[in-house]
């Protein structure tokens, strides 16, 4: 049977690493060629790329810098010049700061802004004429639980994952009538470096061990008690690329075992 996103190209943004990296391999499983961009030395983006390319994919590695419009730029040249276009987009570099805000570092604001919410609006204007012509596109926006409900010591992060969760809807509404959706997914806590440096930090912060920081954050807010799995987002992803998911369109869909129920 044919992988059902052959010939199609898949670039996802801060794939050498997390939910990145798992949504690339379950694209790859099914045929995608996946363009991998993130940061890392060079034994673990060729670590990524070998992972990736098992699954039979073809798979490029661009090491553009999210933050820079002119970086974003080139890494879709790239993509186009490697396999032609962009047929999916999933905007998932993201980074994190935790702070009150009154002691937010300014850079870190604005890198924050720059990397999890204006380079999604880079790469989407930038991919969306191949996607027009093809009439046949799809933008996953990985946002958050936090683009829907807040923490506290985490402005910049909740209003970039806030903006990127409005940003989906309007970019939605202007492709309403085509082949192209725009969607975005809203894990809740997902076990990946990201995470962990919070876990880590909660530990030395409040003398605990690391396996009770890791119980603490996640009681406080995931009913599950589960880490959602990179696997299991990628796996949303394949799902939000198929023809039974050619009529969802704007969605902020949330897989936060129940932090958003509450
Ligand atoms: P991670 O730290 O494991 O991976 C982040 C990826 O982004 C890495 O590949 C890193 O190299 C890349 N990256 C960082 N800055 C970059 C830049 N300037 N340019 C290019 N690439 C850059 O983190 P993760 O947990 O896998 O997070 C991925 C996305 O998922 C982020 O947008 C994050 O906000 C979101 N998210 C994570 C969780 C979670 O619990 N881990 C929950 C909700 C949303």
């Amino acid at each position: 049977m044919t992988p059902s996103l052959a010939n199609k190209t898949a670039l996802v943004t801060g794939s050498t690493s997390g939910i990145g990296l798992g949504i690339a391999i379950e694209l790859a499983k099914q045929g995608a060629n996946i363009v991998l961009n993130g940061f890392g030395d060079a034994a673990s983006i060729e670590a990524a790329r070998a992972t990736v390319s098992k699954h039979g994919a073809k798979v490029a590695y661009h090491g553009a810098d999210m933050s820079k419009p002119a970086e974003i730029e080139q890494l879709i040249a790239f993509a186009v010049k490697e396999f032609g276009m962009v047929d999916i987009l999933v905007n998932n570099a993201g980074i994190q700061h935790v702070s009150p805000v009154e002691s937010f570092p300014v850079e870190k604001w604005d890198a924050i802004i720059a990397i999890n919410l204006s380079s999604a609006f880079h790469t989407t204007r930038l991919a969306m004429p191949g996607m027009r012509a093809k009439n046949w596109g799809r933008i996953i926006n990985i946002a958050s639980a936090h683009g829907l409900v807040a923490s506290k010591d985490k402005s910049a992060y909740v209003a970039a994952k806030h903006g990127l969760v409005g940003f989906t809807k309007s970019v939605a509404l202007e492709t309403a009538t085509t082949g192209i959706t725009v969607n975005a997914i809203c894990p809740g806590w997902v076990l990946t470096p990201l995470v962990q440096k919070q876990i880590d930090d909660r530990a030395a912060r409040e003398s605990i061990s690391v396996e009770q920081a890791s119980k603490d954050l996640l009681g406080e807010k995931q009913p599950s008690l589960q880490f959602t799995t990179p696997k299991q987002l990628g796996e949303l992803a394949v799902f939000l690329c198929q023809e039974a998911a050619a009529n969802v369109r704007g969605q902020a869909w949330a897989v936060d075992g129940g932090w958003t129920a509450q």
